[in-house]
């Protein structure tokens, strides 16, 4: 059985303290590690293509504690591998990394449309279940970025899945490329535990726009910016860990602070973390994703989904990250810079945006 009742912040390891040398800094790591643990933390999250960190945590955490008093996850990634079998060889490297002996958790890695069928292909899902009746995983999931219908199909096709990890953050909730409460509505019908990543948006709403971070110190100026946003989706019903990602012996000491004997928001902080939303909005594109001007578009361009990437970048995403997603939507479609200006859109538009031109404004920012 999963282990539910745990402390609900997770140990990211992708982004641990380094050293001038660009070497990840063990005497750090180890001291963030002991704090976390003294505060009755468990969950500790690496995988095979974080360079450095499964060594890391072996010489922090491992070497160092009993193998008893942590849980210890990794992750395969089929992308990382050049043949069926050389996926199936990542679990023994991690294995020798971490020197763990087994892994409590075990991740096939950043599914999304365009990968999951690679997946498939190399029979992993199997596989999992192979490596737990040996005793070297002790519960599998996945994580994921792709779309709630790709969720609801791999969680209907693969029943005995144990938990899922989702990127949920309050910024993220209604967008309409990550679907963040899409995808956690899928993962809860679905009857599974939900582990939270990227609950602070890769930094961004650990350092959001100023009128943000003044709305949350009016409210508690004792409170850390980045608090808000893990305990908002740590408040949701089913997740079981909230990981963060961090990088030096502060991060650790004002999240495990808060998180040690969290209970859950109040409805007043809640409604000020919507505030907070609002204001992070406030200089996007006013799209609700209806997709009426999608219907008719020669050009067959995703509208609402650029819109969503060009969004990011108001919101203080660095624009070559948001290209990223901007990319994966236009695939097989219209880019920005297609627009022949003929205006059908326009005239479906509730919302009476100016179609056109967002649309060469966006191109100059990303074809
Ligand atoms: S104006 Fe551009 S985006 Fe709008 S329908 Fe025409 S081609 Fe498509
Ligand atoms: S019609 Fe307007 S509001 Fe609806 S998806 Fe298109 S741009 Fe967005």
């Amino acid at each position: 059985m999963i282990d539910q009742d745990i402390k609900k912040l997770g140990f990211g390891l992708m982004r641990l303290p380094k050293k001038k040398d660009n070497s990840i800094d063990i005497e750090e790591t180890s001291k963030m590690v002991d704090l976390f643990l003294s505060r009755g933390f468990k969950y500790f999250d690496t995988a095979y293509v974080y360079p450095g960190s499964e060594e890391a945590i072996r010489k922090a955490l491992v070497e160092r504690h009993p193998r008893n008093s942590f849980y210890l996850t990794s992750k395969l990634h089929a992308g990382a591998a050049k043949s069926e079998e050389e996926a199936k060889n990542e679990i023994y490297v991690s294995l020798e990394r971490t020197g763990a002996g087994y892994l409590d958790y075990y991740l096939l890695h950043a599914l999304m449309d365009d990968n999951y069928q690679q997946y498939e292909d190399y029979h992993l899902w199997d596989y999992v279940k192979e490596l737990k009746e040996k005793g070297l995983i002790r519960h599998y999931g996945f994580s994921f970025h792709g779309t709630p219908k790709l969720l609801d199909e791999i969680l209907s096709k693969h029943p005995d899945v144990e938990f899922v990890q989702l990127q949920l953050n309050y910024a993220d909730w209604e967008d309409v490329n990550v679907q963040s409460r899409l995808n956690y509505e899928i993962a809860r019908k679905h009857h599974k535990p939900i582990i939270v990543m990227e609950p602070v948006k890769g930094g961004i709403l650990a350092n959001p726009p100023k009128e943000v971070q003044e709305l949350f110190r009016a409210e508690e100026p004792d409170r850390s910016i980045p608090s808000w946003a893990i305990r908002w989706i740590a408040s949701k019903p089913g997740v079981m860990v909230v990981l963060s990602g961090m990088s030096n012996y502060q991060q650790m000491e004002d999240n495990s602070s808060y998180m040690e004997h969290f209970e859950g928001m109040s409805e007043k902080e809640e409604k000020i973390v919507e505030k907070a939303t609002t204001l992070l909005f406030k200089d996007a594109i006013p799209c609700t994703a209806c997709h009426y001007c999608t219907e008719g578009c020669p050009m067959n361009i995703p509208i609402p989904e650029i819109f969503s990437c060009y969004n990011m970048v108001k919101m203080g995403v660095d624009p070559e990250d948001a290209k990223f997603y901007y990319e994966r939507r236009i695939k097989g479609k219209g880019k920005a810079s297609d627009c022949l200006h003929c205006g059908q859109c326009e005239g479906m538009c509730p919302q009476h945006i100016e179609i056109i031109s967002k649309l060469e404004e966006i191109s100059a920012l990303f074809d």
